[in-house]
């Protein structure tokens, strides 16, 4: 909500079993998850420990999700806020919540920083628009950068931060001892699909006849959050006409109906891109 300056979650209960598929990514962000339970480990080598990771892919392919995950799996305080916040902010608000949020990372690390659409406010310095115009978000960014080169590589925070734009990311935000980790998060393909489906089918009741593998080969191009949402409306369409369990036919509405959803938000973006 507009109210709150970011969300906290103590209690993170995603762990890696929530993430189908993204195995490479899995496996890299595994380390993070070392050095939040393990630091000494590291640190006793003389090993200067990540600051953040940058996780990079297409919208809806489970960034937060894995994000989350590494809190859940750590055990530690999850705390998040989203870019796109920033942009239309007074001036001084983003610099000041960027500065309270860390504030309470400390308090509470080991603990994660996700922040969401981090190409929002880490943009290149100068980029494109009127001159002036940007200027919060430039502050923000500034803060942001300021943060992260006060805390100490040991102190057990660790920033991880989403994107699908990391061509337009100012420099300054990958510079060593900021994001200099990458992670790249692609659309599933069709085995990922798969288990995607396998996830999100375990709590709907199914009929005999719905078979993941077939979902996953009708849903090529889909991302994790449009199959999700196929597994949902087809719960929906079957409880509409009170069936016992959700069948092929459902599936098989819900998936035009989301194809359908994706059709019109392309042919509103379009012009822009
Ligand atoms: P955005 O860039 O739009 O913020 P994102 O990459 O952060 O998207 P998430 O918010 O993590 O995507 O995904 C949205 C939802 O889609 C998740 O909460 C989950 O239900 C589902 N989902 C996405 N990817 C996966 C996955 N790999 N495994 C299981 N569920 C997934």
């Amino acid at each position: 909500s507009k109210a709150a300056l970011f969300d906290a979650d103590n209690k993170v209960k995603i762990t890696f079993n929530d993430v189908a598929g993204l195995d490479e990514a899995k496996e890299e962000i595994k380390e993070i998850v070392d050095y939040l339970k393990n630091p000494t480990k590291f640190t006793k080598l003389g090993a200067k420990i990540p600051k953040g990771a940058l996780l990079i892919g297409p919208p809806g392919t489970g960034k937060t999700l894995l994000a989350k995950a590494v809190a859940g799996e750590a055990g530690v305080p999850f705390f998040s806020l989203s870019g796109s916040d920033f942009v239309e902010m007074f001036v001084g608000v983003g610099a000041a919540r960027v500065r309270d949020l860390f504030k309470q990372a400390k308090e509470k690390a080991p603990c994660i920083i996700f922040i969401d659409e981090i190409d929002a406010v880490g943009r290149s310095r100068g980029r494109g628009s009127m001159p002036g115009a940007n200027d919060e978000r430039e502050n923000t960014l500034n803060s942001l950068l300021v943060e992260m080169d006060g805390f100490a590589t040991d102190s057990g925070i660790i920033i991880l931060a989403a994107t699908n734009r990391p061509d337009v990311l100012d420099s300054a935000l990958s510079r060593p001892g900021r994001f200099d980790r990458q992670i790249s998060i692609d659309k599933p393909d069709i085995i990922g699909r798969e288990a995607i489906f396998r996830v999100h089918l375990k709590p709907i009741k199914l009929s005999p006849d719905v078979d993941p593998r077939e979902l996953a080969a009708q849903t090529p191009g889909f991302a994790g959050a449009e199959i999700a949402n196929v597994c949902n409306e087809a719960a929906l369409i079957a409880a509409r006409s009170d069936k016992e369990a959700v069948d092929m036919k459902d599936f098989q509405d819900a998936m035009d109906r989301v194809i359908g959803g994706l059709e019109k938000k392309n042919k509103i973006i379009s012009p822009e891109e």
